[in-house]
């Protein structure tokens, strides 16, 4: 039983076999996935799925990619969603330094009012965090992001800032770069997050794990993740899976 807690399955990518990878992600265990909604043209999507199938969940938030193009109105329009009983967080929103599309004070922006209404909701968060960590965790720190927690998805920090994420009472995910030979600190971070932090994740059609990087990856591959994770660990692939998704189950609050 494991439990993908970041995927998009509504991505162009999937437009040609989407129910046989959904099927796929079935038979290879995955018993939950939590699809994010990221802007104007996913979030919608995203809720299509959510309301298609009984285990797929939502999140919706703002891209810090797509800061720029956030209006006033749509911080309202993203509440709409959220009392929605599939909908189980705010995000992916954050920071991101890598894609020089939005500039960094009005990520900031967009990150701050986004904090600001999941603590208004009292949801869980979802941080996309792309070379931007000291950044990320001040204004994690200076918007109170403690009062509702979330997750760190396809963590990619050091220990140090891990640290600093784990005592704002944040999980932290991995995705396909644990599976990789030279990803040396996401498995020295991994292996020192307390286990009831621990969540696993997909990031497909993104970040695919080995033997498949470089291709598509999908939400059954993150069967590979859990098995890597395990090894780190030195759990059985079994122990990992109920550990995670136990995690996953209660972060989101679904029962
Ligand atoms: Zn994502």
């Amino acid at each position: 039983m494991l439990f993908d807690t970041h995927t998009h399955l509504d991505a162009p990518q999937f437009d040609e076999d989407r129910e046989d990878m959904i099927e796929r992600a079935l038979q290879s265990g995955v018993s939950r996935m939590v699809n994010i909604g990221f802007n104007r043209e996913t979030i919608p999507s995203t809720m299509k799925l959510a309301e298609t199938y009984d285990f797929i969940y939502a999140a919706v938030g703002w891209h810090p990619v797509d800061a720029i193009s956030m209006e006033e109105q749509d911080i309202d329009w993203i509440a709409s969603f959220c009392a929605h009983e599939k909908v189980v967080a705010i995000g992916e929103i954050g920071l991101d330094y890598h894609w020089d599309t939005s500039p960094k004070d009005v990520q900031h922006q967009v990150f701050r009012r986004q904090i600001g209404l999941a603590r208004e909701l009292n949801m869980p968060i979802v941080i996309h965090n792309r070379d931007a960590h000291e950044d990320t965790v001040r204004i994690l720190r200076e918007e109170h992001a403690s009062e509702v927690g979330g997750i760190m998805h396809s963590f990619s920090g050091s220990w140090e800032t891990a640290k600093m994420c784990l005592d704002m009472g944040f999980h932290i995910s991995f995705g396909g770069p644990i599976t990789f030979k030279n990803a040396k600190q996401p498995k020295e971070v991994l292996a020192q997050v307390p286990l009831d932090r621990l969540l696993i994740e997909t990031d497909a059609p993104y970040l695919t794990p080995h033997p498949y990087r470089g291709k598509r990856n999908e939400t059954a591959y993150v069967r590979m993740v859990a098995e890597a994770a395990a090894e780190i660990r030195g759990l059985s692939l079994e122990e990992l899976a109920q550990i995670t998704t136990k995690n996953a189950l209660e972060r989101f609050g679904i029962s």
